[in-house]
């Protein structure tokens, strides 16, 4: 109870500094001792060290490089196109600006690629997936089920799904020099995904949003991995939030996000932009940590893009640099936080279900 009560203190001090919404159900049910709350004054984010055995919250970013130009297979996808090397190159430019800026406060991120990103950069030559493997990044794959597949993807067989993830997978290893590609985002609106995913040689995904709403319905938000029974077509979600022993996929969710909209709302100028984005993933992040349990899996990840928040040429990124000083590296100093890859938060998890076996990791 001690150990909660100090890390209650911490974020509810936070919280109540900033004026956020209080956490959820767990830890605001917990009274908070009134004198320390009216004697202490305004911090950014807990920064005593948590006593051992509390929550910790596995934390990491993920990159999506998303298909602009000729994929693989032969479909025109985004506005952009790698194929005109200046272009390819400032998006080179970009991943290696934001990698080196989460390396050098202690993270590692989990590149997911496609065609035709990995098409050019082993045409051309380039090392760039291969030198952030050499840092340590994880690299994954990002899949866009149109971009590979056609219009009618959905519709489409699972081995025929299976056949063109093992082909993108293919190329991301030729690219990066990695052999072991286990994560991907993408195919979200397919029901037999995680069919063709494990047949492709994939164990861990998340990032779930309806591409054509650009929501994430909140049963899939949360801090605990689970190997869902099955996949979604948008609609019916009984399947993949419901966790089931033999699934043989780790879903990741990202952590406790309260707006639907998250996964998209960086886009939407009307949102406020990039300084209210990161200020609700502040807001997520210490709810996150407020409401981890110890002795379970806890993670938190979000994703951006290679030239997203890239603000102004003078300080380019400086939105992620200033959410990486003054929101995570206090949070990671102080134990609350540990910077992991994606496949690391699985693997986490994949050892908490086999040390508890008939246990919900969700509940
Ligand atoms: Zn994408």
């Amino acid at each position: 109870m001690k150990k909660s009560c100090t890390l209650l203190f911490f974020v509810v001090l936070v919280l109540s500094a900033c004026n956020l919404p209080a956490p959820t159900a767990p830890v605001a049910s917990k009274a908070l001792p009134a004198e320390t709350e009216a004697s202490q004054t305004a911090t950014q984010v807990p920064t005593a060290m948590p006593e051992t055995g509390s929550a910790v919250l596995l934390f990491g970013i993920g990159m999506h490089i998303e298909p602009q130009g000729t994929t693989h297979q032969g479909f025109q996808s985004g506005k952009g196109d790698y194929a005109q090397p200046e272009y390819f190159n400032r998006q080179v430019n970009d991943i290696t600006t934001v990698t080196e800026m989460v390396a050098a406060h202690g993270g590692r991120m989990t590149i997911q690629a496609q065609s035709p990103f990995t098409d050019v950069a082993i045409a051309s030559g380039s090392h760039i997936l291969a030198d952030l493997a050499a840092d340590g990044h994880e690299i994954a794959l990002h899949f866009h089920e149109d971009a590979h597949l056609g219009k009618n993807s959905s519709a489409l067989p699972v081995e025929q799904w299976c056949d063109v993830m093992k082909e993108e997978i293919a190329l991301v290893k030729q690219a990066s020099g990695v052999e072991s590609i286990r994560y991907w985002s993408g195919g979200n609106l397919y029901l037999d995904v995680f069919e063709a995913a494990v047949c492709a040689g994939l164990s861990v995904n998340s990032d779930w949003k309806n591409p054509k709403t650009q929501t994430t319905d909140l049963a899939l938000v949360g801090l605990h991995p689970w190997r869902p029974a099955g996949g979604t077509d948008g609609t019916d979600l009984s399947q993949i939030a419901v966790h089931i022993p033999s699934g043989l996929v780790i879903f990741l969710p990202e952590g406790l996000y309260d707006q639907n909209n998250f996964a998209s709302m960086r886009r939407s100028e009307a949102a406020g932009g990039d300084e209210a984005y990161f200020e609700y993933l502040k807001q997520s992040l210490l709810a996150s940590v407020a409401a981890a349990e110890p002795g379970k899996v806890n993670v938190f990840h979000f994703t951006v893009h290679p030239a997203e928040f890239r603000g102004s040429p003078q300080q380019p990124f400086a939105v992620i640099e200033k959410f990486l000083s003054e929101v995570v590296d206090p949070l990671v100093a102080s134990g609350y936080v540990q910077w992991v890859t994606f496949s690391e938060m699985a693997d986490a998890s994949a050892a908490w279900q086999q040390a508890h076996p008939g246990l919900d990791p969700i509940h």
